[in-house]
């Protein structure tokens, strides 16, 4: 079958700009060249450090950015460099769920304009029609129908993440991109939103693409993850690979730092520490971008930057140590970052 999403070269540099006559001295390079398939009702994780570029990724594929370049075909139609007219027509096949539901929903508006809108814009429907199809989302997402005429501030945070989620599917998308969706919410509700995510993921057919920091939330959800790093995928496998075998050095380190609630699966591992700061994507090491803090780094890493390879089938990474045709020695000693 043909991927939802394919993702090839997508960067999404923000030019820095200088001096009084705003001469650009640089850029951000908040997204560095990302490829990605996400296949029809799958859900890929995107798990990395705040920073990392995750979110910067989930809002370039949807194309709320004229995107730096790259390649996003949204079941087949090439949508990179579309013009916002002209992707007008294909939003509804492809929506947001946003983090902070607080932010994301207009206080003067009630829970039905809320979740019309979307309707409003880009359907025909009649006002009835309108009002039923508010409905019928209130109740895929649990929420009661006499909630419609209320406003957001009085709900609490799980509430108005469904009433975020509700929005979102109101115009029957293929493709959602969920933004770090529980993350503002209390943690004795964060399953709750998850599982109806995953609920509504198989009764409508909905492909996710899944962005978290939370390596033991994205385990639960995701059927493949790929793990970013300063802007790049680093690693990309299935869940249960990742997860048993990290590959990628900040895999791993990231992966120790987890407690895992299954000690049959975690090969006890040994908490492996991250020094240094991240590096500034406006300024990022020459070679391989984990360089500067990579527990096994070696002298080639400091010069080439190593691709994302295929080592296995459906195993991803991006790292010299994976690739046969590297040969150089290690350096005895971790240098000072
Ligand atoms: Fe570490 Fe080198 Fe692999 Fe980069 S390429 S992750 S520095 S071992
Ligand atoms: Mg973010």
């Amino acid at each position: 079958p043909e991927p939802v999403i394919a993702v090839r070269d997508l960067c999404m540099h923000f030019p820095i700009h200088r001096g009084l006559l705003r001469r650009q001295v640089g850029a951000v390079k908040a997204v560095d060249g990302v490829s990605f398939d996400v296949m029809p009702g799958e859900t890929l994780g995107l798990v990395g450090e705040s920073g990392c570029g995750k979110s910067t990724t989930g809002r370039a594929v949807l194309r709320l950015y004229d995107i730096t370049s790259g390649s996003i075909r949204l079941e087949g139609v090439e949508i990179g460099q579309m013009p916002q007219s002209q992707l007008r027509r294909l939003r509804p096949r492809m929506q947001m769920v946003f983090q902070d539901p607080q932010a994301s929903l207009d206080p003067r508006m009630t829970v039905e304009g809320i979740i019309r809108e979307p309707l409003d814009e880009h359907t025909r429907l009649s006002s009835r029609q309108k009002r039923e199809r508010v409905h019928e989302l209130l109740d895929a997402v649990g929420l009661s129908r006499r909630f419609a005429g209320r406003y957001p501030h009085a709900f609490s945070g799980g509430q108005r993440q469904r009433i975020g989620i509700a929005r979102a599917l109101a115009l029957n998308p293929r493709f959602v991109v969920c933004d770090e969706p529980i993350a503002a919410l209390d943690v004795s509700i964060q399953a709750q939103v998850v599982n109806l995510l995953e609920d509504l993921q198989e009764r409508f057919g909905l492909t996710y693409l899944f962005i978290s920091h939370d390596l033991s939330m994205v385990r639960h959800i995701a059927n493949r993850v790929a793990v970013m790093y300063l802007g790049r995928i680093v690693e990309m496998a299935g869940r249960e690979a990742l997860y048993a075998d990290p590959l990628h050095p900040y895999t791993r380190a990231l992966l120790s730092a987890v407690n895992e609630p299954d000690p049959g699966a975690a090969r006890s591992r040994r908490r492996i520490l991250l020094t240094g700061d991240v590096p500034s994507p406006a300024d990022p090491p020459r070679g391989c971008n984990f360089c500067t803090r990579c527990p096994e780094v070696m002298p080639i890493c400091r010069e080439m930057d190593p691709a994302l390879r295929e080592v296995a089938p459906g195993r991803h990474v991006a790292c010299h140590l994976h690739d046969p045709a590297i040969t150089t020695p290690r350096e005895p000693t971790r240098a000072a970052p």
